[in-house]
């Protein structure tokens, strides 16, 4: 029986990421695409409660069908396992997102959020993410995705893992290899930018540039730098264990009453 494979994104089901990833692996399984209507980039592992989640098929060229979500990337997989597919998918895939999610990054990105949405329902996930936000060379992305597809479909991932892809806007002829990265400390520095609209009043405009904050070896960044595709299992599970046991000490007493 042929692979069962659920793609989403956050750049909205319009964008040249998606359809890539689509191209990279519809002839390993069976695809269904489930993404947002618009670009939900960075709105992390946000989830839709207080209105209702439309749903409306999408026709591109190549083939390409999908259901297109008023909500969150978290959402698309949420609805695409409980009530859009038959049964569970074998692997979720999340990308190829425009833009790197190396570093601090994995905390706001929606790229990794549908992934890790995947995890959380006990399905092998993926998000893949190619380091660039201008010119993309996503023949190297798709280069990269078919043969970590194939060795999930193999062998599977350890439980409740999920693997942050993270690929060198390199051509391929470039690319090293893959590593296995964690995640690093870089991070966005940011700027507001203060704007005024024609009536007068202000509004603000967040930008930033990714800032490397002495990552070093063994991180997703430095791997990505050295032209490696970077693979960091990510778990979600956020507990500092160290500083569980560190904290066994610390507790104050209760207070008396
Ligand atoms: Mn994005």
């Amino acid at each position: 029986m042929s692979a069962s494979i659920l793609i989403s994104n956050d750049d909205g089901i319009y964008a040249p990421g998606i359809m890539a990833l689509y191209q990279a692996v519809r002839p390993l399984g069976e695809v269904t695409v489930v993404a947002p209507e618009t670009e939900q980039s960075a709105v992390g592992h946000a989830i839709t409660i207080a209105d209702p989640i439309k749903v409306r098929p999408v026709t591109r060229s190549d083939g390409f069908q999908g259901y297109a979500v008023s909500g969150t990337p978290a959402d698309c997989i949420k609805l695409a396992v409980g009530e859009l597919l038959p049964r569970p998918p074998d692997l979720v895939i999340s990308g190829i997102n425009l833009g790197p999610n190396v570093g601090i990054s994995v905390i706001y990105s929606g790229t990794v959020s549908a992934a890790t949405e995947g995890s959380i329902l006990g399905i092998p996930s993926l998000a893949v993410s190619l380091a660039t936000f201008q010119d993309p060379l996503w023949e190297t992305a798709m280069q990269a995705v078919v043969p970590l597809v194939r060795q999930i479909l193999r062998q599977g991932l350890p439980e409740h893992t999920l693997l942050n892809v993270n690929v060198p806007n390199r051509p391929v002829r470039e690319i090293r290899g893959f590593r296995t990265s964690r995640m690093g400390r870089s991070r966005f520095v940011e700027v507001f930018h203060r704007r005024a609209n024609p009536r007068g009043d202000v509004y603000y405009w967040l930008d930033g540039e990714l800032q490397m904050l002495g990552d070093g070896v063994g991180t997703d960044v430095q791997a990505v730098a050295d032209n490696f595709v970077a693979i960091t299992p990510l778990h979600h599970d956020l507990t500092h264990t160290a500083a569980l046991n560190a904290l066994g000490g610390w507790c104050p007493p209760w207070p008396e009453s």
